[in-house]
């Protein structure tokens, strides 16, 4: 793997080259996108696809999000028109939610989707060397986190080295990424015996670095209606294939308390001494997001017996933070 740094800000233009005409040649690069480091390949060179899920150990089954400059690139895709039969200001929502790192799962064309998937999950990434590898690249990247498929996501390019190194072929390391949480998913549209309908009101799939009240918002300024959360933890069936997978998890186990910050602290004196904990109260939520993945992963590298962390309040950031520390835990004590 060829490891390569670059400027966040203003990504040196030779690195951009080398690493698009990696994708171009149907190989595998992985980058830093404003959330997590993704690991892409040229959405539509199906050997390059696949490519992706040999180096993350992926269940096939779990669709890819792909990236694109802008909402235009969607237009031979997506059927829009049925979107604005529901959402009269659709492309103008839509570009609103993108720049929240939000990603949208829409209805793809019937003409394209005969023996292709029915639907598609679609994100415009904010950062400058994203923006600039797509653009180079000139075609839609298909990207999943840059990581060994059920560890924690990777948010510095280390992290990517430690999972990924001998499986893929670029490595562009562009420091800490900024949010350290993975986008928001949304769904406009569900699948009912092979038939695909726009939903009148979009649901929650995956919450993460947008949070609903940002959505709520952007769903109010463009005169649409709010937005219905779904109850992650009564869901039967799981929406995006992702969320039936255990994901984010140290090797070392995690116990997560819930609990007044007393509650939190009495329990942690009880406990056995070679355990790590990561206590939030003090943090605001964008720094737990920011720092969450890493953390994980330096407190699996240090041979503790047991990772405790306390959890936060499930508003704002709060909701995705302890969406993934449920996923992450084998243990969850509520005080
Ligand atoms: P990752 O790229 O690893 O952050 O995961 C992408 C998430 O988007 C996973 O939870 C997928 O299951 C979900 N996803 C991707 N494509 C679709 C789709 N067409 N419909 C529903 N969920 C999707
Ligand atoms: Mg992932």
């Amino acid at each position: 793997m060829l490891r390569i740094s670059i400027n966040p800000s203003q990504p040196e233009e030779s690195a951009v080259k080398q690493a698009a005409n990696i994708i171009k040649n149907g190989g595998l690069v992985a980058f830093p996108t404003e959330t997590v480091y993704g690991l892409g390949a040229n959405a539509l060179n199906q050997t390059a696809v696949d490519k992706i899920y040999a180096a993350k150990g992926r269940p096939k089954d779990n669709p890819l999000i792909w990236h694109v400059d802008n909402a235009k690139t969607l237009l031979p895709y997506v059927d829009f028109a049925a979107c604005e039969t529901i959402f009269p200001n659709f492309f103008t929502l839509i570009e609103r939610l993108f720049e929240k790192s939000v990603t949208l799962v829409l209805p793809v064309l019937e003409k394209m989707s005969t023996e292709n998937p029915k639907t598609l999950a679609v994100r415009v990434p904010q950062n400058a060397i994203a923006k600039a590898l797509i653009a180079e690249s000139s075609c839609i990247i298909a990207a999943p986190s840059a990581n060994t498929s059920g560890k924690p996501s990777p948010t510095n390019a280390n992290h990517v080295a430690q999972d990924l190194s001998d499986k893929i072929d670029m490595l562009l390391d562009g420091g800490a990424t900024q949010k350290g949480l993975e986008s928001t998913v949304i769904s406009f549209c569900q699948l009912d015996n092979e038939k695909v309908t726009v939903l009148k009101t979009p649901q929650l799939l995956r919450p993460g670095a947008a949070t609903l009240e940002t959505i709520n918002d952007i769903f109010h300024l463009t005169n649409q209606n709010p937005i219905s959360l779904t109850d992650f933890s009564t869901t039967k069936k799981p929406l995006a294939p992702g969320m039936k997978y255990r994901h984010y998890s140290p090797n070392t186990p995690l116990i997560l308390l819930i609990g007044t910050q007393t509650a939190v602290t009495e329990k942690i004196n009880t406990m056995p001494k070679n355990i790590a904990v990561f206590r939030t109260n003090n943090l605001k939520l964008e720094k737990v997001a920011q720092t969450l993945f890493s953390t994980l992963r330096e407190l699996d590298e240090q041979n503790f017996a047991k990772i405790v962390v306390e959890g936060v309040p499930e508003t704002g950031l709060g909701l995705a933070i302890m969406n993934r520390l449920k996923k992450a835990a084998t243990e969850v004590i509520i005080l």
